[in-house]
């Protein structure tokens, strides 16, 4: 599978990444590089645009992105 076109500039990633590297990368390995379309913040980038992703949203928070795209719509 293709890259996320985010990887370079994902706010969650500069902004977090110091704290649970292990994690990140587990996250980076599943999502980014594996299957972004599973990911919660290109859920929402990809139907509500990347202004509307919270910054706080991480990749495996699914049901949050789901509320955050039945609001917006
Ligand atoms: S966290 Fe999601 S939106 Fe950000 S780079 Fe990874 S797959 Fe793309």
């Amino acid at each position: 599978m293709n890259e996320c076109e985010r990887m370079d500039r994902c706010r969650y990633f500069l902004e977090h990444l110091k704290e649970l590297e292990a994690v990140q990368e587990m996250w980076k390995r599943k999502f980014c590089k594996g299957d972004k379309n599973q990911c919660a913040r290109y859920m929402v980038l990809k139907e509500l645009g990347v202004d509307q992703v919270p910054d706080y949203l991480v990749p495996t928070q699914v049901d949050k992105a789901k509320e955050i795209l039945k609001a917006g719509r």
